[in-house]
């Protein structure tokens, strides 16, 4: 599995980058991005934590 963002409604607020032991997101021009996929170890913290149910995951 590996997280997607939904950048029409991420806020760019940064607590997926916080949460996320991995370091699977960056802000970039002020949304998140996934830019390391393949280090997702699939805890979930960043869906339970972002505030606008920007993250979902999608199957390899
Ligand atoms: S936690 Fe959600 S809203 Fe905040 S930057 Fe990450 S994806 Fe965007
Ligand atoms: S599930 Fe966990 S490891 Fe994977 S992107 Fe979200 S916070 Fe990072």
């Amino acid at each position: 599995m590996q997280p997607k963002i939904n950048k029409k409604i991420c806020i760019g607020c940064g607590t997926c980058v916080a949460v996320c032991p991995a370091g699977v997101f960056e802000i970039r021009n002020d949304k998140s991005e996934v830019v390391n996929p393949s280090l997702c170890i699939g805890c979930k913290s960043c869906i339970l934590n972002c505030p606008e149910g920007a993250i979902s995951f999608k199957k390899k």
